[in-house]
C-alpha cells in the first residue's frame, strides 16, 4: 500500500506516529528544562549578596521558628512560613539604629541591617537568639559572645524570663539587647486580640521592671503576625524584626551543620536567627570565628531614631 501523501504535486512519505511523538516530547522536555534553569537563576544561586539595593523589598527563604516545649505551644506545624516583614502597618518612623565605623545604620522593614547612605555591601551582621533565657545554655552563649565582643539581640519569653530573672538581667548587663518574643510563645493568629496585647505588653512590663529597659523589638513566635499584633506594636512603639536567615538550630543534630548553614548563607546586612540552645552554644565559637575571618562585624541597633526622621530605607 502506498502511504505517501501528495502536496503541491509532490509526494511525501508521512512521519511515523512515534517520530512525531518523540519530537513533541523533546520540545516539551527542553522547554521545561529552560524554565527550570531560569527559575534557579532567579530564586536560587546567590541571591542574598547580589540583590541588595536600597529600598528593595528583600525576600529570602524564611524558615519556621523553633518548636520548643514551652507553654501554650500546642501544634506541631513547624513548617509555617513567617509572613513577609514588609506586610502590615509598621510604624514608619521607628527604625532603631546604631553606629558602625562612624556611620549610622538602621534595621529595614525586611530585617536587613543597613548603613544609612551605604551601598548594602558593608559586612555587618545582626545576631539574634530566640526563646531565651532557657537556662541550660544561656551563659555559655553569653560567654562566647563576650570573647568575640559580639553584641546580640535576645528575644525572650516571659515564661522563661519569669523563672530566671537573674539571667534576663545578666543578658542586659553584659551589653545585649532584649527583644519581645511574647509571654508564652503564643501563636498570635489563633488567639483573641486582647490576648495578643496581653502577650506583648505583659512581657514588656516585666522586662522593663527587671532591667530598666523596655523592649524596642518584637519577633512573633513562628514569625506569624496578626493584624492585632501590628496595632499593639504601634501602640507600644515597637519594631517588628524577623530574620533573613534561620540557622534552624532547633532541628539540627550536630553543631557542624549549624555552622555550615550559617556560614554558607551569611551576607552583608543579614539578621541571623538562632535559639538559646546547647547545640547552638557549641556551634557559636566556630561561626563567629569564621564570620570574623570573612571580615564581618556584629552590630546591635539600640538607639531610637529622632522624632523627625523621615527616611525609610
Ligand atoms: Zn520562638
Amino acid at each position: 500500500m502506498d502511504r505517501r501523501i501528495q502536496i503541491g504535486g509532490r509526494r511525501y512519505r508521512p512521519f511515523p506516529g512515534f517520530l512525531v511523538l518523540a519530537v513533541l516530547f523533546l520540545v516539551l522536555f527542553a522547554g521545561g528544562f529552560v524554565v527550570v534553569k531560569a527559575g534557579v537563576g532567579k530564586a536560587g544561586g546567590k541571591p542574598q549578596t547580589e540583590k541588595l539595593t536600597a529600598g528593595q523589598p528583600y525576600v529570602t527563604i524564611q524558615t519556621p521558628d523553633v518548636q520548643h516545649q514551652g507553654p501554650s505551644v500546642g501544634s506541631q506545624d513547624t513548617h509555617d512560613q513567617p509572613q513577609s516583614p514588609s506586610v502590615g502597618a509598621q510604624h514608619p518612623n521607628i527604625r532603631p539604629q546604631g553606629t558602625f565605623g562612624g556611620s549610622r545604620y538602621v534595621v529595614t522593614r525586611s530585617s536587613l541591617v543597613r548603613l544609612l547612605g551605604g551601598n548594602g555591601k558593608e559586612k555587618i551582621v545582626l545576631l539574634t537568639f530566640d526563646d531565651a533565657p532557657r537556662g541550660e545554655s544561656t551563659r555559655k552563649i553569653l560567654d562566647v559572645l563576650e570573647r568575640h565582643r559580639a553584641p546580640a539581640l535576645f528575644f525572650v519569653n516571659g515564661t522563661y524570663a519569669e523563672k530566671r530573672p537573674e539571667l534576663l538581667r545578666e543578658i542586659a548587663r553584659r551589653g545585649h539587647g532584649i527583644g519581645n518574643h511574647t509571654w508564652s510563645h503564643a501563636r498570635l493568629t489563633r488567639i483573641p486580640c486582647e490576648q495578643v496585647r496581653e502577650e506583648i505588653v505583659r512581657l514588656n512590663d516585666f522586662v522593663e521592671r527587671e532591667t530598666g529597659i523596655r523592649p524596642a523589638f518584637f519577633r512573633p513566635p513562628y514569625g506569624k503576625m496578626s493584624p492585632c499584633a501590628y496595632s499593639v506594636l504601634e501602640e507600644e512603639g515597637m519594631v517588628l524584626l524577623q530574620w533573613t536567615w534561620s540557622s534552624e538550630d532547633w532541628r539540627r543534630k550536630s553543631a557542624k551543620s549549624i555552622v555550615q548553614s550559617v556560614v554558607s548563607h551569611v551576607h552583608p546586612g543579614a539578621t541571623l536567627l538562632f535559639h538559646d540552645l546547647s547545640l547552638t552554644a557549641r556551634a557559636l565559637p566556630e561561626i563567629l570565628e569564621e564570620l570574623e575571618r570573612q571580615g564581618y562585624r556584629f552590630v546591635l541597633p539600640d538607639e531610637p531614631l529622632p522624632e523627625d526622621f523621615q527616611g525609610v530605607p
